[in-house]
């Protein structure tokens, strides 16, 4: 197929194709091989367990609602309030009319949760992140106090493709580690001079290799090598932690990460993004963040949602929401390995990254699957390394156990028609 796509992209230009090149044509290629990524359209929310879709009752295993928290009463509740108070927009950015009340109240409740001194919040956690790399790396002001191009940035592999656009704002020179691989990070590390400006970035959760990143071995080489260390815990917050403060509080390392980001999109089941620090950190960002400065602030609906969601993240309730959780993804990953499937990870997180292998395979499996009820698209190359295509099953606390015993069926059914088990 590849090979197709050569001749595709070498082919003359033609009427079609003199302003946009091969553009249209690549869609249409994609469209008839029917490798176009699954964009079902839902008749209800897509991160309930169930999901009306084409007139059926689809089961949803691909949703980040990780404790189902989106509808939750409080969050509705909250969103509603300011919803009514301030409208749709914020109309600005904070700096200009969007620094509304509610919006101070979410960043100190997001410190408070993840336990940082600080916070400063985006609309997105991908905003967050391409605002981090360029203002902790490159000169604020004309060289000040670092010359262009004079960092490093230390980055996992498998980092999220946002970390990845975030460091190419960034001048700094970038090494990529390899994946939770602390000797080839040293390795990287050593070639530099300790004085040197440098950051190392990882994950927290890793949710297609079902594993936390090495926090404790990486805070231990950020010491000695005297680099500043940040953390995207997108998949973390919330869900994991004993009081859902993330992957750093799970591990005992908050107070060594000096930059924690995350997302209000997954388990918080709003929509945001947030970098937590100390006060001294959050205050320079504030004023040298560009997606901060020139981009509209969260609107206060959203804000007003994930204060009431991460309240119920730090509550007994949160508490009994991730044990369930886990139950489930234990519930569900006993199953599938039971009949043979290969599922990644160490089971520390309830996402379940279940092999299929070849990459038209998997295309089949999820179409397949989603003709018996369960909505699963996979994720290929080059989101993962090729012949390694695989469906990454996000369980709910609000899935039952009937449900999983149906997804378990119709992966058994399709995985032995496809020859994947
Ligand atoms: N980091 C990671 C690890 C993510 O998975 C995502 C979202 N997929 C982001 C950052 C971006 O977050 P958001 O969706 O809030 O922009």
């Amino acid at each position: 197929m590849l090979n197709e796509l050569k001749f595709l992209l070498d082919s003359k230009t033609s009427k079609e194709t003199e302003k946009f090149g091969n553009i249209y044509k690549l869609v249409s290629f994609i469209k008839k091989e029917k490798i176009f990524p699954g964009y079902e359209v839902f008749e209800t929310a897509g991160t309930e367990p169930i999901v009306r879709c084409g007139g059926k009752d689809i089961l949803m295993l691909s949703s980040n609602n990780y404790l189902g928290l989106s509808k939750h009463p409080k969050v509705i509740a909250g969103a509603m309030k300011q919803l009514e108070l301030h409208g749709g927009g914020p109309g600005g950015s904070r700096f200009l009319c969007g620094n509304v009340e509610i919006l101070e109240e979410l960043d100190r409740e997001v410190a408070r949760v993840v336990g940082k001194e600080d916070a400063i919040t985006f609309p997105t956690g991908y905003m967050a992140n391409l605002a981090v790399f360029q203002v902790i790396m490159d000169p604020f002001m004309s060289g000040v106090p670092y010359s262009k191009g004079s960092g490093v940035i230390f980055s996992d592999e498998n980092n999220h493709a946002t970390i990845v656009d975030g460091c190419r704002l960034s001048t700094a020179k970038k090494e990529i580690f390899k994946h939770n691989d602390m000797a080839d990070l040293e390795k990287r590390l050593k070639k530099y001079p300790v004085s040197k400006h440098k950051m190392i970035v990882t994950e927290g959760v890793f949710t297609l290799d079902g594993h936390f990143g090495k926090l404790k071995e990486i805070v231990a080489l950020s010491k000695k090598y005297n680099c500043i260390l940040m953390v995207d815990d997108a998949h973390g917050v919330g869900v994991i932690g004993s009081a859902g403060g993330g992957t750093p509080q799970e591990l005992g390392v908050v107070d060594d990460v000096d930059i924690l980001m995350g997302s209000f999109d997954k388990t918080i089941g709003c929509m945001g993004g947030y970098l937590a620090g100390n006060k001294k950190l959050i205050e320079y960002l504030r004023v040298a963040a560009r997606p901060y400065m020139f981009s509209s602030a969260v609107p206060a609906v959203l804000g007003g949602g994930a204060i009431e969601s991460f309240k119920v993240c730090a509550s007994k309730e949160g508490s009994a929401l991730r044990k369930k959780l886990m139950d489930n993804s234990k519930y569900l990953r006993d199953k599938l390995e039971l009949v043979g499937f290969k599922i990644l990870g160490d089971g520390s997180i309830s996402v379940l990254p279940v092999i299929i292998g070849d990459e038209n395979k998997s295309i089949v499996f999820s179409n397949r699957v989603l003709e018996e009820g369960v909505y699963i698209p996979c994720f290929r190359w080059p989101a993962v390394p090729k012949g390694q295509a695989r469906a990454r099953v996000t369980v709910m606390a609000t899935h039952t156990n009937k449900q999983l015993d149906r997804v378990a069926d119709a992966f058994e059914k399709v995985g032995k028609e496809l020859e994947i088990i």
